[in-house]
């Protein structure tokens, strides 16, 4: 919902009931030099949204906002490796509150990062532009990488998230390489018919 138009967020998110999750950017401006959202909103959100929030935190310090945000509401939360020294206790801290957990790898990340966490996860997302604002275009380098997590992660049930510059054009290659949850956020609200969009976006999956 990054690129909704806030002002209007209840009839956005009403225009978006067929997407399966909503995804939530927070940033904080220390990780990442935007400033977006905090838990009040995610609230908010909540209280209108008829799919489960997926609150992606692009912040600092991620383990002092694990409780606010699932009492806000999130199903599930990710945070992004760079941004904690113990990934194992903080990804326990989110599922400790019944909220689905993710580890988040920015591009340039590797993906030996998640060796050692990936059997505690829910689901890994991979960034595939540099965090920090809408609208960027997709790094296609990440295609490769979303290749070799589904490799490492084998028949576990853990998903893998894409998120950034996903569009109808490229959504294939990222489905193909191994991911089953796709953001998209200018290719839906760019438009005027975001059910078209989030249709065609299906469509283009495969
Ligand atoms: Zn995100």
């Amino acid at each position: 919902i990054l690129a909704a138009d806030f002002v209007n967020l209840a009839s956005e998110l009403r225009t978006i009931e067929s997407a399966d999750l909503i995804h939530v950017d927070v940033m904080d401006g220390h990780f990442v030099a935007n400033l977006t959202i905090g838990p009040p909103v995610v609230q908010a959100i909540k209280k209108i949204a008829t799919r489960p929030l997926d609150v992606h935190l692009m912040i600092a310090d991620p383990d002092r906002y694990v409780d606010a945000f699932a009492d806000a509401g999130a199903a599930m939360i990710s945070v992004h490796i760079e941004t904690v020294t113990h990934l194992h206790r903080t990804i326990a801290s989110i599922k400790d509150r019944g909220v689905q957990a993710g580890a988040v790898l920015n591009p340039s990340t590797p993906v030996s990062a998640l060796r050692e966490i990936a059997r505690d996860l829910d689901f890994a997302l991979v960034m595939s532009v540099n965090p920090g604002f809408g609208g960027q275009s997709f790094i296609a380098s990440q295609v490769e990488k979303i290749r070799r997590i589904k490799a490492m992660i084998g028949d576990r049930s853990i998903e893998i998230e894409v998120d950034g510059g996903i569009n109808a054009d490229n959504v294939k290659t990222v489905t193909e390489a191994g991911a089953n949850v796709v953001v998209a956020g200018n290719a839906v609200f760019s438009g005027d018919d975001y059910a078209a969009a989030i249709g065609a976006l299906r469509d283009a999956a495969g």
